[in-house]
């Protein structure tokens, strides 16, 4: 199949929902074939239902990114599946209303909530780009990894709290990583989306729906293939020279 990934195998986190499945879908489209990982295994499922029905290559598959031991079954049965990985997406990822945290300023966040932040959007982002690395390192045609940061990895953003220090690591690591395997022929970037119509943001939808859209340049949501577009091309060859980088998909967000 032709296309942008094409002949490429594909692992996406988080892929039963949202910017995750929008992205499994496209990364189809373009030629990838797709390994749909996500905590919710009926959702990956669907998205690779979806992929097959399509006349694409797809498997899913369970993971709790936070356990290294099911990150390290998911990563080697995505190998199984496809014989490789030539492609990463570590997107799986909670906000603060997931946490029922919704709004909460800094002092209001529990120690639990705070815990399961850190442990799925920034430990989980880790864990699955060690055993990337460890696997495309062995691996002579080494590979592209993109890590779900956020607008909030670059900006405060009230009410985020752990949800912003988990996504500034992210940035963090990413640059990082982008540095210590641009010898490797791996390269790393992140992609930082603005508000986007998903699950995820449903509440704040609901309940700051004008006064957060009076803050976007652009005056609406994004949508979730907006941010697949991005880590497409953050994916397949045309980003060649591009690593360590974030890049901001976001109406223009950051820059007003
Ligand atoms: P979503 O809720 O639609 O999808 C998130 C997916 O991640 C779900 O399918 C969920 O089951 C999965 N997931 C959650 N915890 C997991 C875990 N521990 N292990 C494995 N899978 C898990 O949300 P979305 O908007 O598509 O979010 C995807 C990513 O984009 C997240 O990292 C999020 O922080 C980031 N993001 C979203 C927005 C936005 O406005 N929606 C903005 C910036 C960044």
């Amino acid at each position: 199949m032709a296309g942008m990934l094409a002949g490429k195998a594909a692992l996406i986190t988080g892929a039963g929902n949202g910017i995750g499945r929008a992205t499994a879908l496209l990364f189809a489209r373009e030629g990838a074939r797709v390994a749909a990982a996500d905590l919710n295994l009926e959702g990956a499922q669907e998205t690779a239902a979806a992929i097959r029905e399509a006349g694409g290559e797809a498997v899913a598959l369970s993971v709790e990114v936070v356990e290294a031991a099911q990150v390290e079954a998911m990563l080697d049965a995505a190998v199984e599946a496809f014989g490789r990985i030539d492609c990463a997406f570590n997107n799986a990822g909670i906000g603060p209303a997931n946490l029922d945290h919704f709004g909460r300023r800094t002092h209001e966040w529990t120690e639990d909530g705070f815990d399961r932040m850190i442990a799925v959007n920034l430990k989980g982002v880790w864990l699955c780009m060690k055993g990337e690395i460890e696997r495309m390192k062995a691996d002579e045609g080494g590979g592209a990894i993109v890590n779900t940061s956020s607008v909030a990895g670059l900006l405060g953003l009230p009410g985020g709290s752990a949800y912003v220090a988990a996504k500034h690591a992210v940035s963090g690591l990413t640059r990082t990583a982008g540095i210590e395997y641009a010898g490797d022929n791996i390269r790393v970037n992140a992609v930082c989306p603005g508000y986007i119509a998903t699950d995820m943001t449903r509440e704040a939808r609901a309940r700051r729906g004008n006064e957060l859209m009076n803050r976007v340049p652009a005056r609406r949501m994004g949508e979730a293939q907006e941010i697949a577009e991005m880590v497409c091309w953050l994916c397949s060859d045309r980003s060649s020279y591009v690593t360590g980088a974030t890049y901001n998909v976001d109406g223009g967000y950051v820059a007003a």
